[in-house]
């Protein structure tokens, strides 16, 4: 259990630097008495700078949907970790199931990527999860251990102080299906075993594990109260002011105190 929950939302190939703005503006002042919970805003590269106009004077944080492993160079359409920083971000979400099956990103980049995005200084949300295919062939536990070792390779003890997981079954993600409350306890039991594996229990205990897949406002309660689940990463319901905001006010409510 973390002291703070957590719920990001992922605006992935949404929202102008207009709409962006106006839509943080609004969800700022329906959160100031949200003391609770971190909030985390994911716009796309363009609009990252002008949000962060309102965000920094704000505890809301501000993440990138992805980035290059590189630290410069001939990447044409990359964008690097510096460039990042200068924009205000401070999570990266890196290995998203849209990067993994839509642009086949593999695992070894996604662990380049989680690598370069700590030692600069940034925070990777590392996204897990397995296909429908691969729950039906009682895969799951393999494949999150699979992509846990290959992510997490060459991380320090000390470094993990800085990683979130999220565990995104790949059949949930902006499909309406929902995990249940089993399945997802199960993932999130499995997910912190693994990492007590190959780091420590004080490790695994501390560390923050995201669900995400069709989270709304009227299933973020019996999520948010599942063993193990730390908060949300949010894709369609991040896109509206009301449910959004919503579903953080929930979690604020609902996440179990130690
Ligand atoms: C996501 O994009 O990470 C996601 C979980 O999307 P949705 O909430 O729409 O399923």
């Amino acid at each position: 259990m973390i002291n703070k929950p957590i719920v990001a939302g992922n605006w992935k190939m949404f929202k102008t630097p207009q709409e962006g703005f106006s839509f943080v503006e609004e969800c700022v002042n329906l959160l100031l008495k949200i003391k609770e919970v971190n909030v985390i805003f994911s716009p796309p590269f363009t609009a990252l700078f002008h949000i962060e106009s309102i965000l920094k004077h704000t505890p809301l944080a501000l993440a990138a949907q992805n980035v290059h492993y590189a630290d410069k160079g001939a990447f044409t359409g990359e964008i690097s970790t510096d460039m990042l920083s200068a924009c205000g971000v401070e999570y990266v979400i890196i290995g998203h199931s849209e990067r993994r099956h839509v642009f086949n990103e593999p695992n070894d980049w996604i662990n380049k990527k989680v690598l370069t995005v700590l030692r600069a200084g940034l925070k990777p949300i590392l996204c897990i999860g397995e296909t429908l295919e691969q729950r039906k062939s009682n895969e799951t536990q393999q494949v999150l251990k699979e992509q846990l070792v290959a992510g997490l390779a060459g991380v320090s003890e000390n470094e993990m102080a800085n990683v979130v997981i999220a565990y995104e079954p790949v059949w949930a993600i902006g499909t309406g299906e929902i995990a249940s409350v089993a399945q997802v306890t199960e993932a999130h039991g499995d997910t912190r075993n693994i990492v007590e594996d190959l780091y420590n229990h004080n490790i695994a205990r501390n560390i923050a594990i995201l669900y995400g897949g069709s989270v709304k406002p009227e299933n973020s309660e019996e999520l948010i109260k599942c063993p193990g689940v730390d908060g949300f990463l949010i894709g369609g319901a991040a896109l509206k002011v009301d449910s959004f905001t919503n579903i953080i006010k929930i979690v604020q409510d609902n996440y179990p105190k130690e």
